[in-house]
C-alpha cells in the first residue's frame, strides 16, 4: 500500500547504520540509550558536586553535554523524547554563549539551573528499569496504531513494543531487482516498473461484493492485469492511465493471461522513470522513491485478524522508535571473535534490510544479527540451568552411603552389566552417596538396560534404610515394571521388597500397601499418580525415579518431594524412554546431570528392517509361515489412534480373525487396551510362556515385554506409526539369539511418512533416529505434549536449526558462572535471568 510503503522508506539507511557509539563502553545488561545516558550524565554529576564548587575548572562542559545529547536524539527512539533532549541540547549551549558573552553571575546561574534541570531529565533514563519501560509499552504508543489494532496484536501474544521488536521476520523478499513485464513467470514473487495503459473498475461484482479495479499496465515487453477485489476506491485516484507504477507481488494464471491481484504499489515520478532506464541508476535526486521501493522486504507470517502490511508497518516503527532500549547480556570478547553486532543493530539488520544486506543470509536465517539475538535468548536460558543447577547443589539431601549389598546383587544378576551400565551406576552411586540430592538423566536406547541399573541403585539406597518410588504413566506400565523389578530382585536373592501403588488395586489392597510403606516394610514402590495421593505415607522415601515418557509436570515432582524426609530432597533419576539427541538433552535438561547408556547387551542382532507395500502382503505371510515354522513367535501390530476408536479395533479383531483362518494350525491371541487388565496380562504370559504363535496387539505391547523367541514382527499401516514409536516397536524382536526381522507395511504415504520408514531402514541406532526424529518433526512435535512442559519458549532460537549456537550459549554460561558463581556480581545478568526465564525454572532464590 502506498502509505505504508511512504511511512517504510523513511527508516532507509538504519540497516546501513554502523554502531553510532562507539568508544562508549556498554556495560552488561545496559541498553545503548542508557549507556549513552550515563555517558552524559558523568560531567554533569561531577560539575554539581561540591555545589558546583568546580563548575569553572569543567572545561567544555555545555558543548560536550550537548554534543552527547545531541547524538542520543539521533537514535531509534520515540521522536517526543528526540525533542526533549535536542532542546535540553540547545539550552546547554544558549548558556555557554551567554556566558562567552559575559562572564555574570546570571551566567553562572543560569547554567546551573540548567545542569540541574538536565540532571532531573536525564538522570532516571539511566537505569535498566527506565529502558525497560520503554520496551513494555503497548504498541498503541505507535502513531496509526488505535487501541484496536493493538488489541488484535495482543491476541496473538505481541502485546509490548519489545514482543514486536523480537518478532523476527519469517521470510525476506528480494524487490531490488526488476523483473520485466514479458519475462513475468506464474507462481514467482516479481517486482517491476510498468507504465499504467488503462484503469478502470469493472462492471462485475467481486467476491466480497465491492466493485473490481483492475488496471492493465506494461513495459515495451509486454502487458499484465493488475486486480484489487476492495479498496479500489482510494488507488482509482492515484492509479490512471499512464501514471508510472512501481509493482511487487505474486504473478497468478487467469485464463490464457497472467495477472497480480493485490500487488503492493508506489506511484513513481518521470524523473524514477529516467533512474528506472539508465543502467546503473544514476538517476537524480527524484529516484529516491523508487530506490526506496526496490529493497528487501521483511515478511512476517501474519497471524489471523493482523493485516501484513499493517504488522510491517508497526514493526518498522517500534524498530525505529525504541530499538536503542534493548539491552545486550551475551559477553564482549565472544560478540567480538564471532563478529556480532548489538542487540539494537541486530534488530535494525533483520526488520530493516539495507539494499545492500546480504540476502541469502537473512533468509537462511545465518545472518550475524540473528545469530545475535540467537545467542542472546539461549545464553539467558542456559545462564538459568546453570543457576538452577547451583540451587539444587545446595539443597539438602539423603547421602547413600553404599554398603555391600548393591555390589552383591550386581554379582548375582544372570548377566554381566555392559561397560556402559557400569558407569552409570557408578555415577549414580557416587551421587547418592552426597549430602545433596541427585539429579540425573540416565539416557539410553529401548532395551540398553536402564532398569537394571535403577534396581541396582536402589537396592543400595534400601540396605541404608531408605526407601525408592518409582513412576509409572500407566497402570500397565506399572504392572510390567513390577513384575520386571520383582524378577530381578528374586533373581539376585536377599530381601529387597516391591511394591506396586495404582487405581486398580482394592481398596483392602491400596491400605495394606500404604499401611506398609509407612511403616518402611516397603523398599521399592512402584506407582502411577496414585502415590501423590494425600493418603500415602511414606516410611523414609529417599530416591525417586521417573521414567520421563511418564507425564510428570514439576507440580507432581515436587508433590512427591514433599513425602521425603523432613526438608531433605529426595534424590531422582529420570530415565528417558527413547533417546534424546544430547544437544536437545543438554538444553531440556540442562539443570540434571547427565549419564548415557550407549551400548547394547552382547547377543543382540539387530532386527532386519524391511519394508512392503499395500499388495506385498503375501510375502509378510510367507514371512510368518516360516517363522512359525522354525518354532519362533511372532508379533502383528495395528495402530490405534485412540485405545477408544471403534473402527481401528475392529480391523485389528478382523485381521486376527483372518490370520486364524489362513493360518489354522497356529494358535493366535489378541491384545488391546480396551480388554481388562487381568484377561490381558494372561494373553500376554501365555505368549511369553510360548503358548501362542502369534499375538496380534495394539500398540500396548510397546514398551517392557521381552519374550526372546519372537523374532518376527509385522507392522500394520506403519505409515501412522511416529518414529519413536516404531523403533520401540523394533526393540521387541532382536532380543534373542535368533536373528530376527521387522516388516513394516506401508498403506499409504506422506512426505514425512516416507523420511521417517527411510530413517528406519537406515540405522537402528536409537540416538540416530532420535536425530532424525527431531529433525522430521521439530522439537515440539518430537517431544510430543507430555514433555512439551520442558521445552522452554523460545522466541528467536530453534532447538534444531541453532544447534551449534546451543552449544555455544552453553559453553559461555557455564564459564560466566565459573568466574561469578550464583551471578553474585552480575545483578542486572540475575535480573534478566530471572525476568526472561524465572517461572520455568522454578526460581529457588538466585540473585
Ligand atoms: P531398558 O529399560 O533400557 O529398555 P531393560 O532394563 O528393560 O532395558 O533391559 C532389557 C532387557 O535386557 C531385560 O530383559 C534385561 O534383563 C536385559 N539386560 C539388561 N542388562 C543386560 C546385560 N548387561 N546383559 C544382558 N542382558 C541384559
Ligand atoms: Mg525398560
Amino acid at each position: 500500500m502506498i502509505r505504508g510503503q511512504a511511512a517504510i522508506s523513511r527508516n532507509k539507511g538504519f540497516g546501513t547504520r554502523t554502531e553510532g557509539f562507539r568508544g562508549e563502553v556498554i556495560h552488561v545488561g545496559e541498553s545503548p540509550f542508557q549507556s549513552a545516558i550515563r555517558e552524559v550524565l558523568r560531567p554533569l554529576e561531577f560539575a554539581a558536586q561540591d555545589d558546583y564548587a568546580r563548575l569553572s575548572r569543567v572545561r567544555d562542559l555545555p558543548r560536550t553535554v550537548a554534543s552527547g545529547l545531541q547524538r542520543i536524539s539521533e537514535m531509534s527512539i520515540p521522536p517526543d523524547l528526540k525533542e526533549r533532549l535536542a532542546g535540553l541540547a540547545r539550552d546547554f549551549l544558549d548558556t555557554e554563549a551567554a556566558r562567552e558573552s559575559a562572564a555574570t553571575a546570571d551566567a553562572v546561574d543560569s547554567q546551573v539551573a540548567c545542569i540541574a534541570a538536565a540532571q532531573q531529565l536525564i538522570a532516571p533514563m539511566a537505569t535498566a528499569e527506565w529502558s525497560e519501560a520503554q520496551l513494555a509499552k503497548s504498541p498503541s504508543v505507535l502513531p496509526g496504531f488505535g487501541k484496536k489494532r493493538a488489541e488484535s496484536l495482543a491476541r496473538r501474544g505481541l502485546s509490548t513494543v519489545g514482543d514486536l521488536l523480537f518478532y523476527l521476520p519469517a521470510r525476506y523478499e528480494d524487490r531490488r531487482s526488476l523483473a520485466r513485464v514479458g519475462e513475468l513467470e506464474v507462481g514467482r514473487r516479481a517486482s517491476f516498473v510498468a507504465r499504467v495503459l488503462g484503469a478502470s473498475f469493472s462492471a462485475s461484482r467481486g467476491r466480497f461484493g465491492g466493485r473490481v479495479f483492475e488496471a492493465r499496465v506494461g513495459d515495451d515487453t509486454g502487458s499484465v492485469a493488475l486486480k484489487w477485489f476492495r479498496g479500489g476506491e482510494s488507488l482509482a485516484k492515484q492509479v490512471r492511465k499512464d501514471s508510472l507504477l512501481f509493482v511487487s507481488g505474486d504473478v497468478k494464471r487467469y485464463r490464457f493471461d497472467k495477472e497480480l491481484t493485490h500487488p503492493e504499489i508506489s506511484v513513481l515520478s518521470e524523473s524514477d522513470r529516467a533512474f528506472v532506464e539508465s543502467v546503473d541508476g544514476g538517476g537524480g535526486s527524484d529516484a529516491d522513491r523508487l530506490q526506496d521501493a526496490r529493497r528487501i522486504v521483511p515478511d512476517y507470517s501474519t497471524p489471523d485478524g493482523v493485516h501484513p502490511r499493517g504488522l510491517r508497518r508497526a514493526i518498522a516503527l517500534a524498530v525505529e522508535r525504541y530499538a536503542d532500549f534493548v539491552p545486550g547480556y551475551l559477553p564482549d570478547p565472544l560478540c567480538e571473535e564471532l563478529g556480532l553486532p548489538a542487540p539494537a543493530q541486530s534488530l535494525r539488520e533483520l526488520h530493516l534490510p539495507g539494499a545492500e544486506a546480504d540476502i541469502d543470509a537473512l533468509v537462511e536465517s545465518r545472518s550475524p544479527a540473528r545469530t545475535r539475538l540467537a545467542l542472546e535468548e539461549l545464553y539467558l536460558l542456559e545462564l538459568g540451568l546453570g543457576l538452577r543447577r547451583a540451587g539444587f547443589a545446595a539443597q539438602p539431601g539423603t547421602p547413600i552411603a553404599s554398603g555391600r549389598e548393591s555390589a552383591r546383587a550386581m554379582a548375582r544378576l544372570p548377566f554381566a552389566l555392559t561397560s556402559a551400565q557400569d558407569r552409570a551406576r557408578r555415577e549414580i552411586l557416587a551421587d547418592l552417596a552426597r549430602p545433596h540430592p541427585m539429579h540425573r538423566l540416565l539416557e539410553g536406547d529401548v532395551g540398553c538396560g536402564k532398569t537394571a541399573v535403577a534396581f541396582l541403585a536402589s537396592v543400595a539406597v534400601a540396605e541404608a534404610g531408605y526407601q525408592t518410588a518409582m513412576m509409572a504413566p500407566t497402570e500397565l506400565l506399572a504392572e510390567q515394571h513390577e513384575a520386571t523389578l520383582n524378577g530381578l530382585a528374586q533373581k539376585v536373592g536377599g530381601t529387597f521388597r516391591v511394591a506396586r501403588l495404582t487405581a486398580s488395586l482394592s481398596r483392602e489392597q491400596t491400605a495394606q500397601t500404604c499401611r506398609a510403606l509407612a511403616a518402611g516394610e516397603i523398599d521399592l514402590v512402584v506407582g502411577t499418580h496414585a502415590l501423590f495421593q494425600q493418603s500415602v505415607e511414606f516410611g523414609a522415601l529417599a530416591f525417586v525415579i521417573i521414567d520421563e515418557q511418564h507425564r510428570f509436570g514439576v507440580r507432581q515432582r515436587a508433590a512427591l518431594s514433599a513425602k521425603a524426609l523432613g526438608d531433605r530432597v529426595p534424590h531422582s533419576l529420570v530415565m528417558t524412554a527413547t533417546p534424546i539427541p544430547r544437544t536437545l538433552a543438554l538444553t531440556l535438561y540442562g539443570d540434571l546431570d547427565l549419564s548415557v547408556i550407549d551400548e547394547l547387551p552382547p547377543g543382540r542382532t539387530p532386527a532386519e528392517t524391511l519394508l512392503l507395500r499395500t499388495g506385498e502382503g503375501q510375502q509378510a505371510a510367507g514371512r510368518l509361515r516360516a517363522a512359525a515354522d522354525r518354532g519362533e513367535q511372532i508379533y502383528v501390530v495395528y495402530p490405534l489412534v485412540a485405545e477408544s476408536e471403534k473402527i481401528d479395533l475392529r480391523a485389528v479383531i478382523e485381521s486376527a480373525e483372518k490370520i486364524r483362518a489362513s493360518f489354522p494350525d497356529l494358535r493366535v491371541d489378541l491384545v488391546h487396551g480396551q480388554m481388562d487388565a487381568e484377561t490381558r496380562r494372561e494373553t500376554m504370559a501365555r505368549f511369553a510362556r510360548g503358548e501362542t504363535q502369534v499375538l496380534v496387539a495394539t500398540t500396548v505391547i510397546e514398551v517392557g515385554v521381552d519374550v526372546p523367541n519372537a523374532t518376527l514382527m509385522i507392522v500394520e499401516h506403519a505409515e501412522r506409526f511416529g518414529l519413536a514409536q516404531l523403533h520401540q516397536l523394533r526393540g521387541r524382536v532382536g532380543r534373542g539369539e535368533a536373528p530376527s526381522t521387522c516388516v513394516l507395511v506401508a498403506r499409504s504415504s506422506t512426505q514425512d511418512s516416507e523420511a521417517r520408514l527411510s530413517a528406519l531402514l537406515e540405522t537402528s541406532d536409537g540416538f540416530a533416529i532420535a536425530e532424525a526424529d527431531l529433525r522430521i518433526r521439530g522439537p515440539g512435535e518430537f517431544l510430543g505434549t507430555q514433555q512439551h512442559g520442558r521445552l522452554p519458549d523460545l522466541k528467536i532460537a530453534d532447538l534444531v536449526r541453532d544447534i551449534r549456537h546451543i552449544a555455544t550459549a552453553r559453553e559461555a554460561a557455564l564459564d560466566k558462572l565459573r568466574n561469578d558463581p550464583g551471578l553474585a556480581r552480575s545483578s542486572e545478568l540475575a535480573r534478566a535471568v530471572v525476568a526472561r526465564w524465572g517461572e520455568r525454572l522454578e526460581w529457588v532464590g538466585v540473585g
